[in-house]
């Protein structure tokens, strides 16, 4: 709706403005050499430099364990549903798009009330990448840059940040900011210049064709030999999954406290490439070879997800599951320019 700027001292006292108002911000800082999110306690520990996080966001929107309901022997369930308002303050593009992206598997069909009233609860402050990390493919993917689905979007200008208010959420938040200033014109156009180098310089790993040709060049690769060429090296230990923003499987368990009486149900993360993934009841399990584990990742990336939503890939090219594969198996960029390279081979 409107471009504003504040310098980096006044950027600063933004933050710490909510964090004096009891908001809980959740913000990128510092972990030994790496970056994870975290519960900021001050602004001075923020770190929009970063290149990328070890998890992505999602763990705010999907925690990695939550409680769904809590029951009671002759008493009956209640669900929990109690979620507190909090602010996600620098989520780089690819992992903006890949919220968006749980938003409508979450809200369509089996409308997901936990999920949906916890993200109504969240207010995403976006930020434009400023450090690209060593395994970002996110131009490729096209979501280098994003122009919606923020409540604002900032980004560093080197002296300044600009703010990019987009919704009432967002301007909510502008009343925690003092000196507010217009963004000028040429402010706007280093804006502008940043995210034009972003949307095509973020590639270190190039895929060869338009992500919307992903589905169908899958609707080929089913039997191709890469599959188990790459699975024999795969220790199925579902890092790929894990730092996946896009990765959204979960697991539903009982637990009984030792009263024996009382408990709860939870959900937890679950990802495709372990090996009881797939188990059913009677121990059957339908995807009990890791080659049709690992194939089952990229097909769902590539082909399954889009389907649901409208062609969107279902891989937004932060490289994180690159980076996690302690095999150097997982890149999907790796497998699906061989795929393009022998397309009628498989
Ligand atoms: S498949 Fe890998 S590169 Fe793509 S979004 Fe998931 S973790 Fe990132
Ligand atoms: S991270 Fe690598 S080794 Fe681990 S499950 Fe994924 S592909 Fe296999």
């Amino acid at each position: 709706m409107s471009v504003s700027k504040l310098s980096k001292e006044q950027f600063g006292q933004f933050v710490d403005a909510m964090l004096a108002a009891d908001r809980k911000v959740i913000g990128v800082v510092a972990k030994d050499d790496r970056f994870q999110f975290d519960e900021l306690q001050s602004a001075s520990a923020l770190r929009l430099d970063y290149d990328v996080t070890i998890l992505p966001p999602k763990k705010y929107v999907l925690p990695q364990i939550e409680p769904l309901l809590q029951f009671e022997v002759g008493g009956g369930a209640q669900s929990v549903m109690n979620y507190e308002p909090m602010i996600l303050l620098g989520v780089h593009p690819y992992d903006l798009v890949a919220i968006r992206q749980m938003d409508e598997l979450f809200s369509q069909g089996e409308y997901d009330k936990h999920y949906m009233d916890r993200r109504k609860q969240i207010t995403i402050i976006a930020c434009d990448i400023a450090r690209p990390s060593k395994n970002i493919f996110a131009s490729s993917m096209e979501t280098a840059v994003v122009s919606d689905g923020y409540d604002i979007l900032i980004t560093d200008i080197g002296d300044a940040y600009l703010l990019d208010v987009a919704t009432e959420k967002g301007h909510a938040l502008m009343s925690y900011a003092k000196a507010l200033a217009p963004a000028a014109a040429a402010d706007i156009e280093k804006r502008q210049a940043i995210q034009e180098a972003n949307r095509t310089g973020l590639n270190k790993h190039k895929l060869a064709c338009k992500p919307s040709y992903l589905p169908k060049l899958m609707e080929k690769a089913y039997n191709h030999p890469v599959w188990l060429e790459k699975a024999r090296l795969c220790f199925s230990c579902g890092s790929c999954n894990q730092v996946c923003p896009t990765c959204y499987c979960f697991d539903v368990q009982d637990q009984v406290n030792w009263d024996l009486k009382t408990g709860q149900r939870v959900r937890c993360w679950d990802g495709c490439l372990l090996e009881n993934f797939a188990t059913v009841a009677g121990d059957h399990n339908f995807r009990k070879d890791r080659a049709s584990r690992f194939r089952h990742r990229l097909y769902r990336k590539a082909k399954y997800v889009p389907e649901k939503i409208g062609g969107q890939i279902a891989c937004v090219g932060c490289g994180r599951c690159i980076t996690a594969c302690v095999a150097d198996i997982a890149n999907p960029v790796t497998i699906y320019n061989r795929l393009m390279e022998e397309q009628n081979l498989g």
